[in-house]
C-alpha cells in the first residue's frame, strides 16, 4: 500500500502558483527522488508533505495529501503529531548550539520522555542509525557545532531518527557537503530505506540514479514524469 497518496494538488504562493495538479503515491520502504531546474517546486512539493507550507504567509493549497491513508490537511489533524511522523532534513546542517547529546534528544523531551535511561537508550540507537555513533560515542558532551559538516548532517539525521518517524524528507542533504561525506550519506540513506520512507530532492541526476527507487521529476510545478528510476535512467 502507498504510505503517501497525492491527488489533484495545487499550491499557490499569492498570485503565483507553484505545484500544478500534482498526483502520484508513494510506496512504503522506498526512496523517491525529487528533481527538475531550480524553482520548479521541488522543496515546496516536499514541504506539503509536513505541511511546513502552512508557516507561510499568503499559501493556499486545494487538493488531497494522504499519509497512512489520513488526510494531513483536515482541521482536526496535530501538526505536531504529523511532524513527528514525518522528519525532515535540510540543505544545510543545522544542529542547535548544544551537546550531541541534546541534539538528539531535542524532540524526545518535546514529546514529554524525560527518563534519563530511555533517553540514553534512544539517542544511542539513533545516533547508530545515523551511521554517528562511533565517531561520537566518547563525548556525547562535545558541542555539536564542533562535529565536521557531514558528521553535523549525519546528527540531523539522527535527530530525525530519534521521534520514530515513518517518512524521512531530505532537502538537497548532500549539496552543502565534500563527496566523501556524500557517499557516507548516500550509503546511509540506502541503509535507512529498511526502516523508513524517504522522499529527496536532490539537483544531482547521479544521486538519483544512485539511490532512488521511483525519480519524479517536476518543471514549472507540474509533475511531468513520475517511474521507475531503473527505467528513466537507462537508455536503449
Ligand atoms: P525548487 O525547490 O525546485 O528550487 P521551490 O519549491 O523552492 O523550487 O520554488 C518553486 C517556486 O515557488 C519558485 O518560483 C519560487 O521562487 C517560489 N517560491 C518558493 N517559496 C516561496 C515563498 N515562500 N513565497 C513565494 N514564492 C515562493
Ligand atoms: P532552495 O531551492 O534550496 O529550497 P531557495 O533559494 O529557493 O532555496 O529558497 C530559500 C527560501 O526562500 C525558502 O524558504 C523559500 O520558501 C523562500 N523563497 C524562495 N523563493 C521565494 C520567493 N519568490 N519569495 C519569497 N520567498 C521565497
Amino acid at each position: 500500500m502507498a504510505i503517501i497518496e497525492v491527488k489533484d494538488l495545487n499550491l499557490y504562493y499569492g498570485e503565483k502558483q507553484a505545484l500544478k495538479n500534482i498526483n502520484l503515491e508513494i510506496e512504503k520502504n522506498s526512496i523517491t527522488a525529487l528533481i527538475g531546474p531550480s524553482g520548479c517546486g521541488k522543496s515546496t512539493f516536499l514541504r506539503t508533505l509536513n505541511r511546513m507550507n502552512d508557516m507561510i504567509k499568503d499559501v493556499k493549497i486545494e487538493g488531497s495529501v494522504k499519509i497512512d491513508d489520513v488526510e494531513i490537511y483536515d482541521k482536526n489533524i496535530s501538526v505536531e503529531i504529523l511532524r513527528k511522523n514525518v522528519g525532515m532534513v535540510f540543505q544545510q546542517p543545522n544542529p542547535f548550539p548544544k551537546s550531541i547529546f541534546e541534539n538528539v534528544a531535542y524532540g524526545l523531551k518535546i514529546h514529554g520522555i524525560k527518563d534519563k535511561s530511555l533517553l540514553n537508550e534512544i539517542v544511542e540507537t539513533s545516533l547508530k542509525g545515523a551511521a554517528l555513533w562511533d565517531e561520537v560515542k566518547d563525548d556525547l558532551k562535545k558541542p555539536a557545532l564542533g562535529l565536521s559538516g557531514g558528521q553535523q548532517q549525519r546528527l540531523c539525521i539522527a535527530r530525525a531518527l530519534a521521534v520514530s518517524p515513518d517518512i524521512i524528507l531530505m532537502d538537497e542533504p548532500t549539496s552543502a557537503l565534500d563527496p566523501i561525506s556524500t557517499a557516507k550519506i548516500e550509503e546511509l540513506i540506502l541503509e535507512l530505506k529498511k526502516d523508513y520512507t524517504i522522499v529527496i530532492v536532490t539537483h544531482n541526476m547521479q544521486q538519483a540514479a544512485r539511490i532512488s527507487d521511483k525519480t519524479a521529476f517536476f518543471l514549472n510545478g507540474e509533475l511531468i514524469e513520475y517511474a521507475d528510476t531503473e527505467e528513466l535512467f537507462s537508455y536503449p
